[in-house]
């Protein structure tokens, strides 16, 4: 059903650098997901970790900041959003109005559908709260459900800016900042939008940075320097410019 080709993955060049880089997973069960995210991924029909999954679920959930790189249809999504959803979760934080813990940013509706898709997957039966805003589409309807408290949020990039200049949308309590798709936003022309996001003046410092993209192009390479911090860099198979 997923089109996940597990078969083609034995033998496929797995390259991880870092300081002190966590050991990769074996499977979802040794993930230390809580027990009701582990039920929603096995009723999700996952069975076994993809390889960017492996790498990324400890890294992610031991606090670090990340560049990953790997081809479309490896499984990204999952690899960042079990471990945010499982540390929300964790954490109970408390929710104020207007102040999502998990902000991702995705280039196009339809990529941001299939993560609030997920994420909604992930986090059935709990009480997180995913919204979704992006632009083409009524700005007052998006703001009604983030006014009634969103603890992830995913975004567009110029929707997410919008919501943060004319409303009380602010990045105070983020905790984690998902970059998706790095390189399909570059082509869509929204480096301006990524940096402004990313120096935004509300921005805890002690957030987590997280960046997924398919090719590593150098502009690419040079927002993963100004970005991230401490960062582990993985890439999964042969990974373009
Ligand atoms: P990417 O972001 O790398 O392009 P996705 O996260 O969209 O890839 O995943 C591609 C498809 O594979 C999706 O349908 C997703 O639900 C499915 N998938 C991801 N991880 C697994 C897994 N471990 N087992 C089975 N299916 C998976
Ligand atoms: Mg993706």
């Amino acid at each position: 059903s997923s089109g996940i080709n597990f078969a083609k993955y034995d033998n496929i060049p797995v390259k991880v650098t870092g300081e002190n880089v966590p050991q990769p997973i074996k499977n979802f069960e040794s993930a230390r997901l809580r027990g009701i995210v582990l039920d929603n991924v096995v009723k999700s029909g996952y069975v076994v970790p993809t390889p960017i999954q492996k790498v990324s679920i400890p890294v992610i959930a031991e606090g670090r900041d990340l560049m990953a790189c790997a081809q479309t249809g490896s499984g990204k999504t999952a690899a960042f959003l079990l471990p945010i959803l499982n540390n929300i979760l964790d954490e109970s934080h408390d929710l104020e109005i207007g102040k999502p813990q998990a902000v991702i940013v995705s280039p196009t509706r339809e990529l941001a559908i299939q993560i609030f898709n997920e994420a909604r997957k992930f986090s059935y039966t709990t009480y997180l709260k995913i919204s979704i805003v992006y632009g083409g589409t009524s700005f007052k309807y998006q703001n009604e459900c983030i006014t009634k408290g969103c603890h992830v949020l995913i975004a567009t990039p110029g929707r997410l800016l919008d919501f943060v200049d004319r409303t009380f949308i602010t990045f105070d309590d983020t905790r984690f900042i998902v970059l998706d798709e790095a390189d399909r936003m570059l082509d869509m022309g929204f480096s301006d939008s990524m940096r402004k996001i990313m120096h935004h003046q509300t921005m805890r410092p002690e957030h987590q940075t997280l960046m997924f993209s398919a090719t590593f192009p150098e502009e690419i390479q040079r927002m993963a320097g100004e970005f991230l911090k401490n960062y582990v860099f993985v890439t999964i198979g042969v990974v373009g410019g």
